[in-house]
């Protein structure tokens, strides 16, 4: 392989792409880019093999985008991806990386979206088509994909694409494109169909393989729990509370029943989690992802199916709650995570029975996994008493607490003998009933009211140390609104309304529960007059939502139970 070039601009990429690098922040190549950018830059066929997270969506569409020519209306490049999620993110990714070439225009088209729009999307002229197989094969059929002045095409994910039985597409489309194109293919491994589809389809190529051990892999930490003792559900909770550096996190689960029932559970539990499977259609698995993207909620409970190619950076932890299926699958599952040059963990419950399939996945990622300590009782009760000072320390920062001194006061001088440091005693005591500070007081499935990523929360999510005690307090009340689903609202209008036109954080908007004339939408309990006021004006189709607050009791809890997540995904 090439020597390493220490910057883009050595790599030849032209000042609109290096300017648009440089604003989303990428400071290096990866070894993949600094590997695949000349030679594809050069014409060259390439063949690149590397893991997950090492940065190919850039090594493929950075020259992609130097070689376009604006002013052909016609697609020009063809990346096939394997899922519908993957091809949106990679036209994301163009889409930012070409920022600074007006007039550039790429579009993702995959099996479920309405024909009609994609066809409209191609019509208007497009430089870069992502797509599925299947969809693409539809459009080359109708010949509503012109791909007579392709150059290059890529194919992204490869054995995926294999693994879903993609591959006498994926052929079908090689066979009916020019031969005189560029072809790259990248796959994390290479089985033996793939080296066939490779050595058939590409002529001459480079071959450019990125060994794990420079990947990301270096970058997850690894462990693993024999099961033991505990509960699964119980041992996760517990991990789950104590775990340093915890943001987000991804369970996965074998069976798509299995994401719903532990979602559920977690929920019960206090936490923001949700499943994805792939019975929940894609819009609810979009939702869920963005919801997870911006801390909406914090764990998403997912197949192996639905959460192929997630690229959600504050995802800190993969917990693999059922062993995996294969060393593969084991690979792409903690690639979730450590994603743009983080640090992230990934922690594998192993029933005794599955010790062997442990032991084979040390042997293929040529790295022995940690064994992992389940924190005790007392571990989580301590570290609920730092977290309980802490947020008191916070709240004496930063919230105005006359009126509350005087109480006490008022209170230290009613009950004779009463002093002060027993009037916070008490205090404490009402405020961790419901989440113990004491390691006797602690069940073993420990029920959660907080937000984990409270504390020493280093990693850039935006938050002020000072004066969002409210924020961190999150939707915690149910209100209705005067929209619902026969206004022909869909959960994303009002998202929409809520943070764009009411300037709400995304953390504040909680779930959203359609019928048919209302709406519950859970928001903070503590809204501003002002705030409460605009949103009651907010219209969203035309309609005023007249925000309502629900009581607490009993309604409160038929609109959880009903929630639009889950209805929609059983
Ligand atoms: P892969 O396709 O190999 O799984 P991606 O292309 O999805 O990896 O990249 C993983 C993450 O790393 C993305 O969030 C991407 O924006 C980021 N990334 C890619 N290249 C760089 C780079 N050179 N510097 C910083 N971040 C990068
Ligand atoms: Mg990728």
């Amino acid at each position: 392989m090439m020597s390493t070039p220490s910057s883009f601009a050595d790599l030849g990429l032209s000042p609109e792409l290096l300017a648009a690098l440089s604003e989303l922040g990428y400071e290096t190549p990866s070894p993949i880019q600094s590997a695949c950018i000349p030679n594809l830059l050069a014409g060259c066929d390439l063949l690149g093999m590397a893991q997950t997270g090492t940065g190919k969506t850039a090594a493929f569409a950075l020259p992609i985008l130097q070689r376009i020519d604006i002013k052909k209306r016609l697609p020009q490049a063809l990346i096939l991806a394997p899922t519908r999620e993957l091809a949106i993110q990679v036209a994301e990714a163009c889409q930012s990386y070409a920022r600074h070439m007006p007039g550039f225009h790429v579009a993702p088209i995959y099996g479920g979206q309405n024909m009609g729009l994609q066809l409209k999307q191609l019509g208007r002229g497009v430089h870069v088509v992502i797509g599925t197989p299947g969809r693409v094969m539809d459009h080359i059929e109708r010949k509503s994909l012109d791909l007579s002045h392709l150059t290059t095409l890529v194919l992204d994910e490869a054995d995926e694409m294999l693994r879903m039985g993609f591959i006498d597409d994926v052929e079908w489309i090689l066979q009916h494109v020019p031969t005189t194109r560029q072809t790259a293919l990248f796959s994390a491994t290479m089985p033996e169909p793939i080296r066939r589809v490779a050595q058939r389809y590409l002529s001459d190529p480079k071959e450019v393989r990125i060994k794990s051990t420079t990947a990301t892999v270096t970058a997850i930490r690894q462990r693993y729990w024999q099961v033991s003792g505990l509960h699964k559900l119980d041992a996760l909770t517990r991990i789950l509370e104590v775990e340093d550096d915890l943001d987000a996190a991804i369970i996965f689960v074998r069976t798509k029943t299995a994401t719903v029932e532990l979602a559920e559970k977690l929920e019960a539990r206090g936490y923001g989690a949700a499943a994805l499977n792939g019975d929940m259609n894609q819009v609810l698995r979009e939702r869920t992802i963005d919801q997870l993207k911006n801390g909406n909620i914090d764990i998403v409970v997912a197949t192996d199916v639905a959460a192929r190619g997630i690229d959600v950076p504050r995802i800190s932890h993969v917990i693999n709650y059922d062993i995996p299926n294969d060393t593969e699958a084991y690979v792409h599952r903690i690639g979730r995570t450590g994603r743009a040059g983080r640090q992230g963990s990934a922690i594998l419950f192993v029933a005794p029975r599955e010790i062997r399939t442990l032991r084979a996945i040390e042997r293929a990622i040529r790295q022995p996994i940690e064994p992992l300590v389940l924190p005790s009782k007392q571990m989580v009760a301590d570290r609920r008493v730092a977290q309980f000072k802490e947020q008191i320390v916070q709240v004496i920062e930063s919230e105005d607490l006359d009126f509350f001194m005087e109480v006490v006061d008022e209170l230290a001088e009613e009950a004779a003998e009463t002093d002060v440091r027993e009037i916070a005693a008490a205090l404490a005591f009402l405020v961790q009933q419901e989440r113990p500070l004491r390691a006797d007081g602690l069940s073993d499935a420990l029920p959660r009211n907080v937000d984990f990523s409270r504390g020493d929360d280093s990693r850039g999510r935006d938050r002020s140390r000072r004066g969002d005690v409210r924020e961190h307090s999150g939707p915690s009340q149910s209100y209705r609104i005067d929209v619902g689903r026969a206004h022909g609202v869909a959960p994303g209008d009002i998202v929409g309304a809520l943070a764009n036109e009411a300037g709400l954080s995304n953390r504040a908007i909680g779930r959203i529960t359609l019928f048919d004339d209302y709406s519950i939408v859970e928001l903070p309990s503590d809204l501003s007059k002002e705030t409460f006021n605009a949103l009651s004006f907010l219209r969203v189709r035309q309609r005023p939502l007249k925000l309502t607050p629900i009581t607490r009791q009993g309604k409160r809890d038929t609109a959880t139970k009903k929630s639009f997540d889950r209805k929609k995904s059983s």
